[in-house]
């Protein structure tokens, strides 16, 4: 079957949306690059806090629409489920690009990681009831060992797809209550380097916090990419010499760091270790050694060195200065830190 027969087909029997048929309801973000709310269908007010997500975007917003549609059909379950996206320039403001989702529900990881009982607050919404255990170490572990396979399986799903993110961050990853496992958002950042869609590295999109180090994804000495598409004959071997999905392994690394560390889950703390890490030419091994003696962060090294430290292994393959020294999230996902019989029920393989 021919892949554009088929998205014209699907195109044909998906309805189509316009400006009056959404009902505003609460705001849920602000950018630089749009406005986020909750929002329900004018002829089906089925819940009353609606049950739909629109985002505003700006001149950005195409490329998004671009990057939700490709993921709809190559990985859906990696993304937030994507239902329409128009143009929508029928008042006297500048035009604007309305972006649907299905409202996936409440939390996002950074909600989720600022509450004092995390990790077993999402224990309890993966599983969906109160696990009657006692509370330690070893099930902390296993808990963030489910959202960092959850996390990696949804980029190993973009990444396979040509899809780079460029803005993983606690922020944009949301628990969805009806799938029961992490999903990511927010792919105004995102590039397909399969057709060169947004394929020169917007520097101003990138969030500091979670960026790795390299500034541009792909080597400066790369000749441009195509701008349309084309044979992609040629970009498996750009793929290959440049690892630009690690740059979103580097962003996975700092979450799973902030997951094990509570000390590091705030923005100063984060930053802070940033600038140390830089300090210590992105050396976690030098990096732990500085910090080691201190006894703050000793909980989070004890947690990576439960089963001969290959949560610690798996976290110092990510987080590293050259892309290519990085894990693949493919590779991640088969890292011995996942072997265990330990992920929870319902966890992201089924
Ligand atoms: P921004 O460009 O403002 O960062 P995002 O796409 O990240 O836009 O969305 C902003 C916020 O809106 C998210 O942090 C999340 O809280 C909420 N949100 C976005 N998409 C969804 C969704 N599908 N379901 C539930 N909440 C969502
Ligand atoms: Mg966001």
């Amino acid at each position: 079957f021919d892949m554009f027969v088929l998205a014209f087909v699907e195109r044909l029997f998906r309805p189509t949306y316009k400006k009056d048929d959404f009902v505003l309801g609460k705001k849920l973000g602000e950018g630089s690059f749009g406005v986020v709310y909750r929002v329900s269908l004018a002829n089906k007010p089925s819940s009353k806090e609606g049950d739909l997500v629109l985002k505003k975007a700006t001149e950005y917003g195409a490329v998004e629409i671009w990057m939700n549609e490709r993921v709809r059909r190559a990985c859906a379950s990696s993304c937030a489920d994507f239902v329409y996206g128009f143009l929508e320039s029928s008042s006297k403001k500048a035009a604007e690009y309305w972006l649907i989702w299905r409202f996936e529900g409440d939390a996002t990881l950074t909600d989720l990681m600022q509450n004092r009982e995390f990790p077993y607050n999402v224990e309890t919404l993966i599983l969906g009831e109160v696990q009657d255990l006692p509370k330690g170490l070893e099930r902390e572990n296993r808990i963030i060992q489910t959202i960092m396979g959850q996390i990696l399986f949804a980029l190993d799903g973009l990444h396979s797809t040509g899809i780079v993110h460029r803005d993983i961050k606690p922020q944009n990853i949301i628990f969805s209550e009806e799938s029961r496992t992490f999903k990511i958002i927010d792919l105004g950042a995102a590039t397909d380097l399969r057709v060169g869609i947004n394929y020169i590295p917007k520097e101003f999109l990138l969030d500091p916090r979670y960026a790795a180090p390299e500034q541009y994804i792909m080597s400066t000495q790369t000749p441009s990419a195509p701008s349309v598409p084309v044979a992609t004959a040629l970009s498996p071997v750009l793929w290959q010499l440049n690892l630009p999905d690690r740059f979103d392994i580097y962003s996975a690394g700092l979450i799973f760091l902030q997951m094990a560390f509570p000390g590091l889950r705030s923005d100063n703390s984060l930053i802070q270790f940033n600038r140390q890490l830089k300090r210590c030419d992105y050396d976690l091994v030098a990096w732990r050694k500085t910090v080691e003696a201190r006894g703050e962060l000793r909980r989070g090294f004890e947690l990576l060195d439960l089963d001969g430290g290959i949560g610690w292994e798996l976290l110092t393959s990510m987080v590293r200065y050259k892309a290519r020294k990085r894990l693949s999230a493919k590779a991640a996902l088969a890292h011995p830190y996942f072997d265990r019989e330990g992920l929870l029920a319902l966890s992201f393989m089924q």
